[in-house]
């Protein structure tokens, strides 16, 4: 059996000898596992699009225990984002956040539309990283099915609110007095909450051509960060480290 599909590569991980593993993201099948037999090699057809962020036409051999990359047409290499020091950083944070959040085989489209379109302003040097890391991260609460509430009713008792806090275990936007002391929540006022909705529902493009000040953008960072962190299966990022170093 054969599966053909457009898909983008996650990662990548070297076996002992020639070949080279590739989870790929892709568009009919969700996210997949496969090996791309002597792709460590340079001469191989398949080298060039064993490499993360590369977009393609993937065609797989589906038939054996282990799924085989068969030959892949690149419509984008993507590569640009390897020579940008930052690009590169912010790419591989939400390359593995992405990984840490889809399940194997697990079909979800308007996620696998966002990570195309990620690598592609990321191969054209954006400026603004951290307004997409951001971005990214609260578009994925909504993929993963976590969407933290940002009505104006308390999550906690359904009253409306007055004054609020976004609590991370309860899941978005209580009373402060709902809030229990020892769970983590953070006070807001209404602008970050209008940024968090507008985040929520607008494109990634338009986002980006949209002005934020910093201090907005370094506070809902981390605070997503651990929002998604408690809710979803994901235990550690390790390209954080990376982003810090820049
Ligand atoms: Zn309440």
């Amino acid at each position: 059996m054969f599966l053909e599909t457009d898909g983008i590569v996650l990662r990548t991980s070297k076996s002992t000898n020639n070949d080279i593993f590739l989870t790929i993201l892709t568009r009919k099948a969700g996210k997949i596992e496969v090996v791309a037999n002597g792709a460590k090699s340079s001469r191989s057809p398949l080298s060039a699009c064993s490499k993360p962020f590369v977009f393609g036409l993937f065609m797989i051999n589906t038939s054996g225990k282990m799924m085989k990359l068969v030959s892949c047409t690149i419509h984008e290499s993507n590569f640009r984002i390897t020579e940008s020091l930052e690009a590169f950083a912010y790419g591989s944070y939400i390359f593995e956040v992405c990984h840490h959040t889809t399940h194997k085989n697990v079909i979800e489209p308007e996620h696998y539309t966002l990570i195309v379109e990620i690598a592609d302003i990321l191969s054209k040097q954006t400026r603004d990283y951290k307004l997409l890391q951001l971005a990214y991260l609260v578009k994925l609460s909504k993929f993963t099915g976590h969407m933290p509430n940002l009505t104006d009713k308390c999550m906690k008792c359904g009253e409306t609110l007055d004054d609020y806090v976004f609590a991370v275990e309860e899941g978005g936007l209580i009373h402060r007095h709902c809030a229990g002391d020892q769970n983590t929540s953070y006070k807001l006022n209404l602008t970050f909450i209008q940024i968090l909705r507008y985040l929520l529902v607008k494109d990634i493009r338009v986002i980006l051509k949209t002005k934020f000040h910093d201090k907005y953008i370094n506070k809902l960072l981390p605070m997503m960060e651990t929002y998604l962190m408690y809710h979803t299966e994901m235990s550690a990022i390790n390209s954080k480290a990376f982003i810090e170093m820049l």
